[in-house]
């Protein structure tokens, strides 16, 4: 039992230092400190504590002038409180979530820390996000993507799910992945906006899974996204100054948290979904 325990860390040690060379002995020193979070709230109500790379993310995603929105892997919901917060007043917000036991979660994250006005412009759904696109095709002006994934932090915290570790957790999670992106941009309207984030570091599950969505697609267009608005954006939610320094990778910014005093990791890509040139 020691020795399938050593193989799971050495592997998963193995993994990431090949990724992140020198900087791995830091980065995992990062994440296995406690993250603190930052506490968001309306006035007058409970504040809510999430990661500043999650606030980033959801601040990455233009819905001022969206009016459908989805969320489509919404549980515990603190992105789509963060989203509550952005869109106009006529703005509805599908909130979706596979799992029962997280949906129970969600709904109370909702009904405590969001205003009566608001929380009514909210819809909770129980769908599997890899298959709505069935019945909601070219529907929603910007989908929220935060896509399930491999999570090094909670790993690297959890002696049960090192030892467990294997490289088929990450291949495993990009083919969700890939699934629930392809699903997501399906649903978005043309010259509407997607944005997918994770939690991971393993660029297979982060500009792995968007390199996918390119070759598939005619009409997949990578937006940049500027730094300094978004960490604009952070503090003026969050009250406060934050310390994110976003990297760019070959789609995206990734916070992580050696350099960005603990926040994240937090992967986020901004796609848009321009005309086609194969529609009838
Ligand atoms: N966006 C959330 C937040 O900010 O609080 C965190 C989302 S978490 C990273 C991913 C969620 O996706 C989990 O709650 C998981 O149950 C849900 N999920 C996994 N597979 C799904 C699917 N096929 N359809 C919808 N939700 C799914």
């Amino acid at each position: 039992m020691a020795g399938k325990k050593e193989a799971g860390e050495a592997c998963f040690n193995g993994y990431y230092e090949e990724i992140y060379k020198d900087r791995w002995a830091r980065l995992k020193e990062a994440l296995t400190q406690e993250s603190a979070g930052i506490g968001v709230s309306y006035e007058g109500y409970p504040s809510y504590y999430l990661d500043a790379g999650s606030i980033a993310a959801a601040c990455a995603l233009p819905v001022d002038s969206a009016e459908s929105i989805l969320d489509l892997c919404a549980a515990p919901g603190g992105k789509t409180l963060i989203l509550s917060r952005l869109v106009n007043k006529n703005a509805a917000i599908t909130a979706n979530e596979l799992s029962a036991e997280r949906r129970t979660r969600l709904l109370r994250v909702l009904n405590d820390h969001v205003p009566h006005e608001k929380r009514q412009k909210i819809t909770v759904t129980p769908f599997d996000g890899s298959i709505m696109y069935k019945k909601n095709k070219d529907s929603f002006d910007a989908v929220l993507l935060d896509a399930p994934c491999s999570s090094e932090r909670h790993v690297l915290m959890s002696p049960f799910h090192l030892s467990q570790w294997t490289k088929a957790r990450i291949r495993n999670l990009s083919y969700t992945q890939w699934s629930l992106l392809s699903a997501s941009f399906l649903m978005v309207k043309e010259n509407g906006y997607l944005l997918y984030s994770t939690c991971a570091l393993a660029p297979e599950e982060n500009d792995g899974v968007i390199s996918k969505l390119c070759k598939k697609y005619d009409n997949v267009q990578i937006v940049d996204i500027d730094c300094d608005t978004i960490k604009l954006k952070v503090e003026e939610i969050s009250g406060k100054e934050v310390f994110i320094h976003p990297e760019k990778t070959k789609y995206g910014l990734h916070i992580l948290p050696d350099t960005s005093n603990g926040s994240g990791p937090l992967f986020f890509c901004l796609i848009k979904k321009s005309i086609s040139k194969f529609k009838n």
